[in-house]
């Protein structure tokens, strides 16, 4: 068994969505990204290439290759998916907490549990999603961007 942990930010840009673990959630902005800037699974492809020592993923999806602007981020969770088990690991659980002043995402957790099962090839009870404010103080308190911090497990199949 091997544990990674990956953290991702990115900061408020005009627009009107974020996408957060694959889902669409309306919002009163959106995010300054070369991807479609989901932190939840940039948090999580750092996590699963952390857990394997396997670089970051700038290194994998370098943002100056036009090759990966605006690929959803759920692509780079697949490929590193596949890494994983080229090394003969398999990923076991997932768990994110989510910094966001608003809006509210207790309405999507559900559908980002499952779309993070699917890309890791576990179950949606294998996924743990958490949010929470940042009462209003640093960067996140001020809406001037969003984090998300994920860790995971992975395990060697023999
Ligand atoms: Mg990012």
């Amino acid at each position: 068994m091997r544990i990674g942990f990956g953290v991702d930010v990115h900061r408020f840009a005009p627009g009107d969505r974020l996408m957060l673990g694959g889902v669409e959630v309306p919002a009163p902005y959106g995010v300054e990204a070369h991807s479609d800037g989901d932190v939840i699974l940039h948090a999580l492809c750092d996590a699963l290439l952390g857990a394997a020592a396997l670089g970051d993923i700038g290194e994998h999806f370098p943002d100056t290759d036009a090759q990966w602007r605006n690929e959803p981020s759920g692509r780079f969770v697949e490929r590193i998916v596949e890494l994983l088990s080229q090394q003969s690991f398999r990923v076991v659980n997932v768990d994110v907490s989510l910094l966001l002043e608003t809006p509210k995402i207790a309405p999507y957790k559900r559908t980002m549990r499952e779309n993070i099962a699917a890309l890791c090839r576990i179950a949606p009870e294998a996924v743990s999603i958490k949010a929470t404010t940042s009462e209003q103080i640093g960067f996140v308190g001020r809406k001037e961007g969003l984090a998300a911090y994920c860790v995971c497990l992975i395990e060697e199949v023999s």
